[in-house]
């Protein structure tokens, strides 16, 4: 009869047991986990990036429900153990389950440090541990604007920066005068706080919190000398502690955490012990690398093998800050009887050092090019003398043999570990590069697991792909624009403002183009590009625009136009819908829809009938809608809290007011922006290039979205108070995308190309930068916001416009 193993525990390290347990001995042990979270096993490392909006929760299951089933598991979620009897070896849960054990695993993790201050137990004050605790930070971010982090440390920073990215406005409150500092020195410090900075973050630092105020939730967060600064959410981030209650209620042998030998048996042999909540040789560990050791060697002793022992480990951290490089492993500080060797480059943020006792390497603490990070460690872990290499050690691996830095790592040991996280060695690494023809660093992810979890080896990925891969490696070239040219659309438009180039012809001339006139392809292209670098300056070529936009209105299957008059946010009023009515009956209009941009769409317009219709809806007050353009189309607005219960801001103000701003500005693609009155967001304003969501404590605004072929969701850009921020922020945007948008690229696209926290430097952080965008914005729509109804409806015109648009 099999064994009965029983895993209380049911996270990364005592389910790490059971993964390696079963690729060990699978037949062994009838298993049955507990986990007092109601979900499968999952990765707390990637909780940052939820938070962030960076990954969904699902895809940081490690092992969901079927895995468990299909392995004959018997899984208990959200099912807390309480009790352990050792004497009649069975554990009993919060519900009444009674268990038997031959084998048991303790693997209940850390409990987070909550400071013992007033105020404590209010609602918005919450720890950051698992999902839970995610959940209800974004909650908070959708309906708050406030926050603060009590805690600089790596859990508090990523907290802070997820915070931020959903939208709050951030304040990271620290005890000690520098940031992270059990993994950072004074300068990496320094550095790390004026980057977080530059992006928004606010820090008050070498603070004692006293007390968390409020009636219900949390308002504010007061400190020793008596200031206090507002909260509507506080995240409590001051550090962990094992999870021992159930392990000393039992009985076991515990200090700070449960202590265990080196085989990782408890006190009592049948118990094993893994993970955050364990002691072992008078260190507790707080990262994944060193609990997946403690797995691997916990589960080699239950399968069996008695020779299997843990010894301790060495750890490293990595800060998970999108655009933060930062790497820090062993005796960073120096001191005694150490050699610090330094580099920095200031202007370019950079700092390294490197320590050395004697000729070992013992510490390294990198910032900004993090890059040889892991070389370091795998330096310390194996001991390695590195006096020949001392006057090049601050220069990395590519010094270290002579063929250069690929030919070292190639030469590595194939069982040299690389991801710690994960367990995966060099040999593992290249061989799956080599046999499944991997070309990129996600394939190698999704393939190997290796820098998959914490990303600390993933410049030694990186370094190993492109090794393995080879002359053939190099990152992907940009594509041509088009057949005429082997330039790129990044390239074109940089030709065009350093060469200040003015035209279609002297593009063609400058740049070589293949084919004299360019194509169908290239030339639209370029005429946005030219005027969007040159407004006012750069001639428009109608010629280079596709029909549509040369004709002002929306061909259709029939060869009948649709046009659509703009009204402004959504609004109108009898006299307009007279004029249209007037319109439709004079041109015998058969259809008249209304858009799903809120607008009167006219179908079936004769090509000889659009001077005619312009010329009337002109003299009606009306301007084109732009229905047909690379331009802003329309702003939707809900009813807001000029008429709607539950309104907070006038929507429809709002959104007139930024369609008058912005209509007749040409963009890379079609360009929709809504406006919702409140959270309720009847405007939809999640799915459009520019959203703006009224909140209790102003506006809150979106980018990205995009309601077509590929539903796309907008990702939160920032909050503002008042209408004028929002018009600043909106034409910042718009200008920035026109500026780097590739032409037919639209905005959810460009965000993805770019990344959320770009654009949030850009338009949120820089606000020097942001004010000079929308400037340049304001300026160029001198040259663009002219209606073409108008100009072309003249009878001047209108004579030059008909025989174009017979022949056409
Ligand atoms: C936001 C965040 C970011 C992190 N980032 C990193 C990182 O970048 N790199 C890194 O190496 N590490 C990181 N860590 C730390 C890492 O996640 C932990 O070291 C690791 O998850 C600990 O594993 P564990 O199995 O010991 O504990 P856990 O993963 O916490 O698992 C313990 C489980 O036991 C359950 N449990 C407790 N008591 C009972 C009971 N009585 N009955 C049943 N179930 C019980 C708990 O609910 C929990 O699910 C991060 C942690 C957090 C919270
Ligand atoms: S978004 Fe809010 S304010 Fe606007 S209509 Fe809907 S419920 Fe009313």
């Amino acid at each position: 009869m099999k064994q009965q193993l029983v895993l209380v525990g049911n996270g990364m390290a005592g389910m790490k047991v059971i993964e390696e347990l079963l690729a060990l001995a699978p037949e062994r042990y009838d298993i049955t986990v507990f986990g007092a979270e109601p979900h499968g096993n999952y990765n707390r490392i990637l909780l940052s990036p939820v938070l962030a909006g960076e990954k969904q929760p699902d895809e940081i299951l490690i092992n969901p429900i079927d895995w468990y089933a299909e392995r004959g598991i018997q899984l208990h979620c959200g099912k807390a153990v309480t009790v352990v009897d050792r004497d009649a070896r069975i554990v009993r849960t919060d519900c009444g389950i009674v268990q038997p054990y031959d084998q048991l695993i303790l693997a209940t993790g850390s409990l987070p440090f909550v400071l013992p201050i007033p105020g404590r137990d209010l609602a918005g004050v919450v720890c950051y541990r698992d999902l839970h605790d995610v959940e209800q930070m974004l909650s908070a971010s959708r309906q708050f604007r406030n926050a603060v982090v009590i805690g600089g440390g790596l859990l508090g920073l990523e907290a802070a920066y997820g915070l931020q990215k959903q939208g709050m406005a951030v304040t990271v409150v620290h005890l000690l005068p520098t940031l992270m500092d059990r993994q950072l020195d004074a300068t990496a410090a320094t550095l790390l706080q004026q980057t977080l900075e530059a992006r928004g973050i606010k820090f008050k630092m070498a603070v004692q919190t006293s007390a968390l105020l409020g009636t219900e939730r949390v308002t504010a967060v007061q400190f020793a000398d008596g200031s206090s600064i507002p909260a509507d959410l506080v995240v409590m981030a001051a550090g962990v502690r094992p999870n021992i209650a159930l392990a000393q209620r039992s009985g076991l042998g515990c200090e700070r955490g449960v202590l265990v030998s080196d085989t990782l048996q408890s006190s009592d042999a049948r118990i094993y012990a893994v993970g955050e909540c364990v002691q072992h040789r008078g260190q507790c560990y707080g990262l994944v690398a060193p609990l997946y050791e403690q797995a691997r060697v916990c589960a080699a002793q239950l399968a069996g093998n008695s020779e299997a022992f843990y010894q301790g480990s060495m750890t490293s951290t990595k800060l998970k800050v999108t655009g933060v490089e930062l790497f820090s492993a062993g005796e960073f500080q120096g001191g005694d009887g150490c050699d610090s060797i330094v580099y920095q480059d200031a202007g370019a943020a950079v700092y390294k050092k490197v320590v050395l006792r004697g000729d070992k390497l013992v510490g390294a603490v990198l910032y900004g090019d993090t890059v040889d990070g892991g070389w370091y460690f795998q330096l310390m872990k194996a001991q390695t003398s590195v006096a020949a290499l001392r006057d090049s050690l601050l220069f990395g691996p590519v010094s270290e043999a002579e063929g250069g830095g690929q030919q070292a790592v190639l030469d590595w040991p194939d069982d040299k570990p690389v991801c710690d996280c994960n367990g995966v060695c060099k040999g593992k690494i290249v061989e799956t590069i080599r046999g499944k023809n991997l070309q990129t660093l996600d394939a190698v992810r999704a393939h190997t697991k290796a820098s998959a979890s914490c990303g600390a080896c993933t410049p030694m990925v990186e370094q190993l792909l492109a090794a393995a891969v080879g002359d053939n490696y190099s990152a992907p070239a940009l594509p041509a624009m088009c057949s005429c040219t082997t330039l790129s659309h990044d390239a074109v438009r940089s030709a065009i403002r350093e060469q200040k180039l003015l035209s279609l012809s002297q593009i063609f001339q400058t740049l070589a183009w293949r084919h004299a006139d360019g194509c169908d392809k290239c030339r639209p292209a370029l005429n946005f590009y030219l005027l969007a670098a040159w407004p006012g300056e750069a001639q428009d070529d109608s010629q280079a625009r596709f029909v549509n936009e040369r004709m002002h209105a929306n061909i259709q299957k029939d060869g009948s136009y649709s046009v659509v008059p703009r009204m402004w946010g959504g609004v109108t009023n009898s006299h307009e819908l007279r004029s249209i009515a007037d319109v439709v009956d004079k041109f015998q209009i058969p259809t008249v829809k209304i858009t799903g941009g809120q607008r009167v769409d006219l179908l079936g317009v004769k090509k000889s009938d659009l001077p005619g219709v312009w010329a009337d809806l002109a003299k009606a007050g009306f301007v084109s809608g732009h229905a047909y353009g690379k331009a802003l189309r329309t702003v939707k607005t809900c009813v807001g809290s000029e008429w709607c219960r539950f309104g907070t801001q006038d929507s429809t103000a709002m959104g007139i007011q930024l369609e008058k701003l912005t209509w007749g500005a040409w963009t890379p693609h079609k360009f929709k922006m809504a406006v919702s009155g409140c959270p309720r967001n009847c405007a939809e304003a999640t799915i459009k290039d520019f959203g703006v969501i009224a909140i209790e404590s102003g506006w809150e605004l979106h980018v990205g979205g995009n309601g077509g072929i590929k539903l796309r969701g907008t990702d939160v850009l920032c909050r503002v108070e008042t209408m004028a921020e929002v018009e600043e922020y909106c034409l910042a945007f718009m200008q920035l995308y026109r500026d780097e948008g590739r032409y037919l690229e639209r905005t959810a696209p460009y965000l993805e190309r770019v990344g959320l926290a770009y654009v949030q430097q850009r338009v949120v952080h820089d606000a020097a930068g942001r004010q000079l965008l929308a400037q340049r914005f304001r300026d160029s729509q001198q040259h663009f916001q002219k209606d073409p109804w108008a100009e072309l409806a003249s009878p001047a015109s209108r004579e030059r416009f008909i025989p174009i648009v017979d022949l056409s």
